[in-house]
């Protein structure tokens, strides 16, 4: 049996763009690995979840590994709070939050003036327990935050705190059903002791002293509870591992039991060790059936609308690619993204993206090039929720649907 190794370069489909002469980013890199390897094998084209589906990472991500979100995803809470790099654990219930200002028991901003010193402070002063029931609170970005709530009984079927518009108290939080009450009693302690600490809190105080408006509010919304998932090991009979720059994807990792591979260099923007990265994945096919790769700067690019950046990186990556061409006797590589970021819209997109398979004795099915409209040149057409199935059937892992 042959080991895996599923390389996502995150972000990676494109449109055309007219500051590369009317093409994507990939057409325009120089990409010499990129086109050994999609050159040896077969081609085509990959729609992330569903076809023409406009996705995030994380239900992309769940489906490229074999769980279809649409049976496993439970709203974006639980991935946020990942993605700030918590803790979440299978039955944790996680709310995506803002600091709001309230004045006599009105909010007046939901964004606490777009709060950034002592964010951190502030969530960490509302860290607590109350009846067996914990609460985490970690800071994002500007007023952003995320809650974890971990204890027994727990239920997502709550409504929010936050009213979504000023000029109105924050709700108080509803079971929407009778296994929910006790999740919702204990979070509407947790919002009122949270209300005394950030009133009294020194940040706070500092805040009016300059007029700034207080982040006295801790707004939550979008209660998921963190799915309970299928151990990877399990459902494949395989030893998996990721080496990923970002929170989020490990995450993901973590929940479904596979090793987090930690590479310092790994940093999940555009100045990653792409070379290293590929090198620590290689290496863990030592002790793994598979491993799965995470590049997240094709994305930054893509967001940030600069086609110039977007190849760079490009060109960058498929120079780390260099030590994937000798490993193809006993391995077999899948090279996609998990959606498109196209520069012109800096926003994913539901076009598909290039998916390459390669490996010794594959059918190459004449592809040269790896790229959007080079792999119309190809075989394949297929959703992320097949991927595995092709992996595991290259790999000699495969079991028969069927007698
Ligand atoms: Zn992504
Ligand atoms: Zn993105």
């Amino acid at each position: 049996m042959k080991r895996i190794m599923l390389i996502v370069l995150d972000g990676l489909g494109d449109r055309p763009n007219k500051e590369l002469g009317g093409k994507t980013a990939l057409q325009a890199a120089f990409r010499p690995n990129l086109n050994f390897l999609a050159s040896n094998g077969t081609n085509g084209l990959m729609s992330p979840v569903s076809h023409g589906l406009k996705v995030g990472s994380d239900t992309s991500h769940l489906s490229l590994i074999g769980y279809d979100p649409r049976e496993f995803y439970s709203g974006r809470g639980p991935f946020e709070a990942m993605g700030l790099g918590m803790d979440v654990r299978p039955g944790d219930v996680a709310f995506r939050a803002n600091f709001g200002t309230r004045e006599n028991g009105i909010i007046t901003d939901r964004r606490a003036g777009r709060i950034r010193d002592g964010n951190s402070e502030l969530c960490s002063s509302i860290n607590m327990e109350i009846d067996g029931t914990r609460f985490f609170v970690k800071e994002g970005v500007e007023h952003r935050a995320a809650l974890v709530i971990r204890g027994s009984g727990l239920s997502d079927k709550i409504t929010d705190s936050d009213p979504h518009i000023t000029g109105k108290p924050a709700q108080e939080i509803m079971a929407l059903d009778r296994s929910a009450e006790h999740t919702a009693h204990v979070l509407n302690q947790f919002l009122e002791r949270s209300r005394e600490i950030l009133d009294s809190s020194d940040v706070n105080r500092r805040r009016e002293e300059r007029g700034e408006p207080r982040g006295n509010e801790l707004l939550i919304r979008g209660a998921g509870m963190a799915p309970v998932l299928p151990p990877f090991g399990e459902k494949y009979g395989m030893k998996g591992a990721c080496v990923v720059g970002i929170p989020m994807i490990s995450g993901i990792c973590q929940l479904v039991g596979m090793d987090v591979i930690k590479h310092p260099g790994a940093t999940g923007t555009v100045d990653t060790d792409y070379s290293g990265k590929i090198r620590t994945a290689v290496k863990a096919l030592k002790d793994h059936d598979f491993v799965l790769v995470n590049i997240k700067a094709t994305d930054i690019a893509g967001h940030d609308g600069d086609p110039i950046l977007k190849r760079d990186v490009l060109e960058k990556t498929d120079r780390a690619f260099g030590p994937l061409r000798d490993i193809l006797g006993d391995t077999v590589i899948a090279i996609t993204g998990d959606h498109s970021t196209p520069c012109s819209i800096k926003e994913h997109s539901g076009d598909s993206v290039p998916i390459t398979f390669v490996t010794d004795g594959i059918r190459k099915d004449g592809v040269r090039f790896y790229d959007e409209i080079s792999a119309l040149k190809g075989e394949l057409r297929i959703t992320s929720n097949d991927t595995m199935n092709y992996l595991l059937g290259l790999s000699d892992r495969a079991e028969k649907y069927g007698a």
